[in-house]
């Protein structure tokens, strides 16, 4: 791994440090769902205010308009459960970006940086101002790394100190280590809603895979590929010509891309809509395809069972949908009896693990979804770059000063 500056390099006693914490956590009703990303960075915010340090920090939440405020994408549920949590208050603070009054040991949360015009644009004003906001920037944001926006690349540029936080750090080692060389055969399970969001990652893998087991919307798109009909399923008609030049690829990589055999389908693109096992060469007008059928499971489980490494991103089916989860079930099921080593990442995907108890059965999941993807496919991702070359700078500097 390149070099970057750790928070275990630095002197923190009477810092103003700013982490970009990654707090986009599920909410229902104000509420959070699942607190798993808030509780992990719990020790680090300790570690920080332990040393004696002011500590801010300052997240995303969904994708509210940028620039304005709105109550839904307020961070204050995680305020509430960070002061619950670390046992004093931690006040969410609105108007934050010209300067905030604080002490040392205090701990603030900024409101949702989204709420700040320049933010996804990487606004070189606004970047500066969250760089004079500290001495120390620290990025423990993984899932945000591929973004190149004012809080995840821009204020590492005009910060005096920029270094990577240990869960970011962590997840780097992982996804590095698991990469370097991976045991064959490799099984890579691409599902989710659409081929256009995952199609540099699905080129890649079928340069490097064994299996590409395609589920979700992206098969459809495939199977129509592959001339059979689809009905009304989800499917990208833009992308139908790429998806047959991606199976030749495969053959000529002798990279096996299985597609189904049968499938669930319904009439309704809803809960309570009636299922129906058909062979994929049955498939009617008006029929949507929702789930991999039962002869396909069989199959995807002897493959599951052969492969010594297994990359998972994307549900197989509608799996928000009882009736139509059992597709994913069985995957996660599968992965998680499984001896290989087995690497999942992304919202959905993670929503799929909770849902079906296997999270302690996963070799690694990555807390990334658009990150986990573009760090599969080789890319450097910005948010990594230029903390990379924060370090250079940071090493330079510190030699200098020992000379
Ligand atoms: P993604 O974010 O691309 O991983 O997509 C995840 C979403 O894809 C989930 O909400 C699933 O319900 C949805 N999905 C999976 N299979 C299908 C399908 N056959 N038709 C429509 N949506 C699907």
């Amino acid at each position: 791994m390149s070099i970057l500056v750790k928070i275990a390099d630095l002197d923190l006693s009477d810092k103003t440090v700013l982490i970009r914490e990654d707090y986009n956590v599920p909410m229902k009703n104000f509420e959070i769902t699942d607190n798993t990303r808030i509780t992990a960075t719990l020790p680090t915010l300790k570690h920080v205010i332990n040393a004696g340090a002011k500590l801010i920090l300052v997240s995303h939440l969904g994708r509210p308009e940028e620039g304005k405020y709105d109550e839904i994408f307020s961070l204050a549920p995680v305020a509430k459960l960070l002061s619950s949590q670390l046992g004093f208050e931690v006040p969410l603070i609105k108007n934050w970006i010209d300067g905030i009054d604080m002490s040392n040991y205090q701990v603030v949360l900024c409101e949702n940086v989204r709420f700040e015009k320049g933010e996804i644009d990487n606004d070189e004003e606004l970047s500066r101002k969250m760089a004079q906001l500290c001495q120390i920037y620290v990025n423990d944001a993984f899932a945000t790394a591929h973004r190149a926006q004012a809080s995840t690349h821009g204020i590492a540029k005009y910060a005096a100190i920029s270094a990577a936080g240990p869960l970011l750090i962590s997840e780097l080692k992982a996804l590095t280590k698991a990469l370097r060389k991976p045991a064959k055969p490799i099984v890579a399970i691409i599902g989710g809603a659409k081929v256009s969001t995952k199609l540099t990652i699905i080129k890649k893998l079928l340069e490097k895979i064994d299996t590409l087991i395609l589920g979700g919307g992206i098969v459809n798109t495939f199977l129509n590929a592959a001339s059979y009909e689809i009905g009304k399923s989800l499917y990208e008609k833009d992308l139908v010509e790429t998806s047959k030049e991606l199976i030749e690829q495969a053959k000529k990589n002798n990279c096996n891309i299985l597609l189904p055999d049968d499938v669930l389908t319904g009439n309704k693109f809803e809960e309570n809509t009636t299922a129906e096992i058909k062979s994929i060469s049955d498939i009617d007008r008006n029929d949507i395809i929702m789930d991999v059928g039962p002869k396909t499971i069989k199959k995807l489980n002897a493959i599951i069972k052969e492969a010594k490494t297994i990359v998972w991103n994307g549900p197989l089916g509608v799996f928000e949908f009882e009736k139509f989860s059992n597709g994913t079930k069985t995957l996660a099921q599968e992965i998680a009896k499984s001896d290989a080593y087995s690497i999942a990442g992304g919202g959905d995907t993670i929503a799929a693990i909770t849902k079906f108890n296997v999270k302690k059965d996963i070799s690694y999941i990555s807390t990334g979804g658009g990150a986990f993807l573009e760090f599969l496919e080789g890319k450097k991702l910005p948010a990594i770059g230029i903390l990379e070359e924060a370090a250079r700078a940071w090493v330079a500097m510190e030699k200098a000063r020992e000379l």
